[in-house]
């Protein structure tokens, strides 16, 4: 048996050029506030987190996560760490218990979860690589002969400068278009015309033979939403995603009785989060992130669980943690994919963390089969770009 030697923590601090902010270029859960100053500063993230763990032996997992990166090293540095060295990584279903008991009073959901996630990724990683499989190996193997992705990006913005991108994207073969709405229910019926003009003008792109999927990002509420759904019938949108606060599941329950179905679950957390989303049939489409829900560990338990509620698992973000996930599950038909390009809202830092990240090719993605782990290394390129914190 060879034992977890430590435990290592990197804030990421992004220090290289961003794109700089736009106004409405997505809602979110603070558009109720009547101070809305930079509303979309909390969906604005440059930071990253890195949790290495590393055996005796002088093997290294990589785990990771995004949210609130500083405060999530100092639980993994002051409580989970020590929860996990000196044991064995295949103990793996043990030690998430273990995490997540010691820390029950205050770590169930939000840090204390995206916490256990990064070192549950990390030990995940290590294994792999300790028996030279990729995880996807370990979890089910290869469901797909490749990963359809659907292109995550259109922003709200001018309608032109949307469709350009639209027209641009499809130019690579992705069967899947996600966009997000700019306006929620303080702009009225105009941002109500605004927010269907551009689901319009993308349609007339892209055709109906595709996939276009509409994101909230909880920016709306239940009688907004009530009334915008029968407007964008016609649209036929694959679903509507997080139009409330995730704390809402009745609201999303309600919604999702209607004709198009709402996804969510990206700011869910654990096993027992999911069932009280399925058994209230809150969801259609079940979009945990694995580096926020509990990783590998609680994702493919949440997998088996949606599997027999039949509601497909269609992971937040891209990332190889979410990638082996959906090659490994029949259930999970395609991966999300956030195409690379400049700093904006930081959700692309990962490829300036991280080698190994597939390209999507065709609007496909595929996962290397003899790659031990998740095929991922902390990178070079990008290193003078950050301000790292241990
Ligand atoms: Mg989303």
């Amino acid at each position: 048996m060879v034992k977890i030697k430590s435990v290592r923590t990197r804030v990421w601090n992004w220090k290289g050029p961003t794109v700089p902010p736009q106004a409405n270029f997505c809602t979110n859960a603070s558009d109720v506030l009547y101070e809305r100053g930079d509303a979309m500063d909390s969906f604005r993230f440059h930071q990253w987190l890195t949790c290495e763990i590393e055996t005796e032996d002088g093997t290294i997992g990589i785990g990771n996560a995004a949210l609130a990166p500083d405060l999530v090293k100092g639980a993994i540095d002051q409580y989970y760490a020590p929860l996990v060295i000196g044991e064995d990584p295949f103990d793996y279903a043990y030690l998430w218990e273990k995490m997540y008991r010691r820390t029950h009073a205050w770590g169930r959901k939000g840090i204390g979860m995206v916490a256990i996630s990064a070192v549950d990724i990390a030990i995940w990683d290590l294994m792999g690589k300790l028996v030279g499989k990729p995880v996807f190996k370990l979890l089910g193997g290869r469901t797909k002969e490749k990963i359809p992705v659907y292109y995550s990006k259109l922003y709200a913005g001018d309608i032109p400068d949307m469709q350009a991108e639209a027209e641009a994207a499809m130019q690579h073969g992705y069967s899947g278009f996600k966009t997000r709405f700019g306006f929620g229910p303080q702009d009225g019926m105009a941002g109500m015309r605004e927010n269907l003009k551009r689901v319009e003008a993308l349609r007339e792109v892209i055709g109906y033979d595709k996939d276009l999927m509409l994101e909230c990002y909880m920016g709306w509420n239940l009688d907004y939403t009530r009334r915008m759904l029968p407007k964008l019938e016609k649209y036929e949108p694959r679903w509507l995603e997080e139009p409330v606060i995730a704390d809402d599941i009745h609201g999303c329950a309600e919604l999702n009785k209607g004709p198009i179905p709402i996804s969510g679950g990206e700011h869910e957390f654990s096993l027992m989060g999911f069932r009280q989303l399925l058994e209230a049939k809150a969801v259609s489409v079940i979009q945990y992130d694995t580096n926020r829900v509990g990783g590998i560990t609680a994702a493919q338990k949440i997998n088996a669980l949606a599997e027999a509620h039949q509601v497909p698992v269609i992971p937040h973000a891209g990332q190889m943690h979410n990638y082996h996930l959906t090659m490994a599950n029949v259930n999970c038909p395609m991966s999300e994919y956030f195409p690379v390009h400049d700093v904006e809202i930081g959700n692309e830092l990962f490829y300036y963390i991280f080698d190994g990240d597939p390209d999507a090719e065709g609007g496909f993605l595929d996962l290397d089969d003899t790659k031990p782990g998740l095929g991922i290394e902390i990178s070079d390129r990008h290193r003078h770009q950050f301000e790292v914190t241990e």
